[in-house]
């Protein structure tokens, strides 16, 4: 029936090593978990690596994605005996999801549950942990309390090639501590991507190589540019099964809702097509897919069958997925932007770059010979694609980093050390926000002394317990709620049920309330359609959010059910983040940016005329994501320094129609 037609372009080359490996490779599956380990490209540089630490404090580490240099490189650094003395080894990730599998996969190569060897991804860190793999943000908030990082012998840097705020900024912090402390090792670990630059950044640290093991893969684009590149993919994915020889094939997209639509489309053909092709199993990969299902992407393909794996960019460098042949790529990737002038975050879907492009292609060649097919004209490759993407510093706001800069008592932000630096713009933005926040005082010093309790204005509302919550579970925003597409009704009828008058916090509040009543069970997650892993993670924050409020010494209160108090206190917190309901839709009140409730929230049909959002999403159209309904007056209330009564005022108060624009329904 439909096909792509496909050109040869190019090819990646492959290398020396891995045709003599070859047959070697193909065995790995048969191998016990002791003999993969040593079948690592890794595992032959492992006494070299050893003494390359020994001798220098820094070192930049350079190697294929699939080498072993996140589970390994800390085991081996264990086995020497970095973590004699009760020390520790960080080990950072951009991602939670590759921060909880690889963690998950050293504990079983380790042996035993994880548990008596210590190694723990953070949720539930013990006295015993020894190996830490963590999210950036995590290290990074290690930093407010223990600023030299003491218990730490090693710290690696991950995946610095990814090049995220967290990594930009543990980078100049790190860099810092190093000079403090000469028996700290640092390693910056990286895909075969930029590491000139780390090193400069670095003092000019060495760089040690761990030689790539790679098949050479043949590159493919379409003749002429596809104009649905999702139906393309389905077409292309059956096109490959029904013609390739035997190989799993991997498929980049964009986000869970793109992965999940795929996944179904596949699933549909295949049970049209039935006994006329093989076994297709499809297995989607994001981040907030429960964990069991995270796992099945790792078993081996029965034989017969052919597996196609449909993810993120996380399957670019962080995830090694044994025994892809073929590599999909439509070339897109979400990207978070900034707009200083707007103070506007927007996450849209824009082409890769030329180096993702080909990080992405180099995962058909682990294995054996592979094959990339890539969505995209080789002219578009060759005009269309930046050459690297742009670190995320020089496009987010940095609010959050000012603040926890600040609080590390780095005042100078101007002339803090960068590997690049943010616009200009957006770091003064910042600073202004702050100010109005009443965060900052005029010469820039931080008023208060925890940037978390900035935002959280708790002793005027004496409401602490309920805020905490809030923050608790507006950091794990959006993946509270699970939907699985076999029962949506289901799904979204139990998140109606924790509606609450008032709005999405309210929401949130209700939902870690009943959680908590029920004995924080897993079997009332399950049961509610609210997932236990989010649940879980913000009974840790609000844990150490409690903490910090103890040594600042904010007793804790309740509210007692009296719910405007916590809402007038978020209001407190978040009054420059504000829309008002006009007679064309809602607008920011500040920046009078056309914006719109998102058709998840508790309010999207409420449409009351103020609200206080958490955060502006771009996807198709400008989203308030967490919304809360207020009222004007409390504007002038909390931030008489940032409000004027004149702009609150209501034009045309009570004539407004009840609703505008689409109800859930229409929006399908
Ligand atoms: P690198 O960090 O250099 O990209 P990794 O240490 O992540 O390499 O991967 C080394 C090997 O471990 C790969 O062959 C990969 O397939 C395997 N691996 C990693 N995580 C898992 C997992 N959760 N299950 C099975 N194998 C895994
Ligand atoms: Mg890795």
């Amino acid at each position: 029936e439909e096909t792509i037609e496909f050109v040869r372009a190019t090819q990646l080359q492959g290398d020396e090593v891995s045709r003599r490996t070859l047959r070697h490779s193909k065995e790995v599956g048969k191998l016990s978990i002791q003999a993969v380990r040593r079948s690592l490209p890794v595992f032959p540089f492992r006494e070299e690596l050893l003494a390359a630490i020994a001798d220098h404090q820094v070192l930049i580490i350079e190697g294929e994605t699939g080498s072993g240099k996140t589970t390994q490189i800390p085991q081996y650094l264990f086995e020497e005996g970095y973590t004699k003395k009760g020390m520790k080894i960080a080990c950072t990730q951009p991602r939670r999801v590759a921060a909880m599998s690889v963690a998950a996969r050293v504990a079983r190569e380790m042996g035993g549950g994880g548990e008596p060897l210590g190694i723990r991804f953070e949720d539930c860190t013990s006295e015993r942990t020894v190996l830490r793999y963590m999210t950036d943000g995590m290290l990074l908030r290690e930093f407010l309390s223990e600023p030299d990082l003491a218990s730490y012998s090693v710290v690696m840097v991950d995946e610095a090639h990814e090049r995220t705020l967290h990594t930009d900024i543990l980078f100049g912090l790190i860099k810092d501590v190093a000079r403090f402390r000469p028996e700290l090792k640092v390693l910056v670990a990286s895909a075969t991507l930029d590491t000139a630059r780390f090193s400069t950044f670095f003092d000019d640290a060495p760089v040690f190589r761990i030689p790539g093991r790679r098949f050479p893969v043949d590159i493919f684009y379409t003749k002429a540019p596809e104009a649905d590149y999702l139906e393309a993919c389905v077409v292309s994915v059956l096109q490959i099964h029904v013609t390739q020889p035997p190989g799993d094939i991997l498929v980049f997209l964009t986000g869970q809702e793109e992965i999940e639509a795929a996944c179904e489309m596949l699933q549909d053909r295949c049970r049209r097509l039935g006994s006329k092709i093989r076994e297709l199993l499809v297995l989607p990969i994001y981040a907030n897919l429960p964990s069991d299902m995270q796992a099945r992407i790792f078993q081996p393909t029965p034989p017969g069958a052919r597996k196609v794996v449909v993810a993120t960019n996380i399957a670019e460098t962080s995830l090694t997925i044994e025994g892809i042949i073929y590599v999909l790529d439509p070339g897109f990737c979400k990207q978070k932007s900034y707009n200083p002038r707007t103070g506007m975050e927007s996450l849209t879907v824009t082409p890769c770059s030329k180096a993702s492009a080909n990080q992405r292609a180099g995962r058909a060649g682990r294995v054996a010979a592979g094959k990339c097919f890539r969505l995209y004209t080789a002219w578009a490759y060759q005009h269309e694609l930046e050459e690297t993407t742009v670190p995320e510093i020089q496009r987010t706001s940095l609010g959050n980093v000012v603040l926890l800069l600040k609080s590390l008592g780095i005042h100078d932000l101007m002339h803090f050390d960068f590997l690049d630096p943010p616009p200009y713009e957006t770091l003064l933005l910042a600073l202004e926000q702050l100010y109005a926040l009443g965060a900052l005082n005029h010469l820039g010093e931080l008023t208060t002394v925890r940037w978390e309790v900035i935002t959280l204005p708790l002793t005027a509302y004496s409401c602490s317990e309920e805020i905490l919550t809030v923050a608790a579970m507006l950091s794990v925003n959006n993946s509270i709620f699970y939907r699985p597409k076999d029962k949506v009704v289901h799904a979204d009828n139990a998140r109606v049920n924790f509606f609450l008058p008032g709005g999405d916090h309210l929401v949130l509040l209700n939902v870690y309330t009943q959680w908590a009543e029920s004995g924080y069970s897993s079997q009332w997650c399950y049961e509610n359609f609210v997932q236990f892993r989010s649940m879980r993670r913000a009974r840790d924050v609000r844990e150490q959010l409690e903490g910090l409020l103890e040594r600042v010494e904010v007793g804790l209160s309740s509210c007692q059910g009296d719910y405007i108090r916590v809402r007038k206190a978020i209001t407190a917190g978040y009054f420059y983040h504000t829309a008002r309901l006009t007679r064309s839709g809602y607008r920011t009140v500040k920046q009078q940016q056309t914006v719109f409730i998102h058709p998840n929230s508790s309010l999207f049909e409420e449409q009351p005329r103020w609200l206080l959002y958490h955060e502006l999403v771009l996807t198709t159209k400008e989203f308030m994501r967490q919304v809360l309904e207020i009222e004007s007056s409390w504007l002038l209330e909390v931030a008489p320094h940032y409000y004027k009564a004149k702009e609150l005022e209501d034009p045309h108060s009570k004539k407004m129609p009840k609703k505008i624009g689409k109800t859930r329904e229409e929006l399908g």
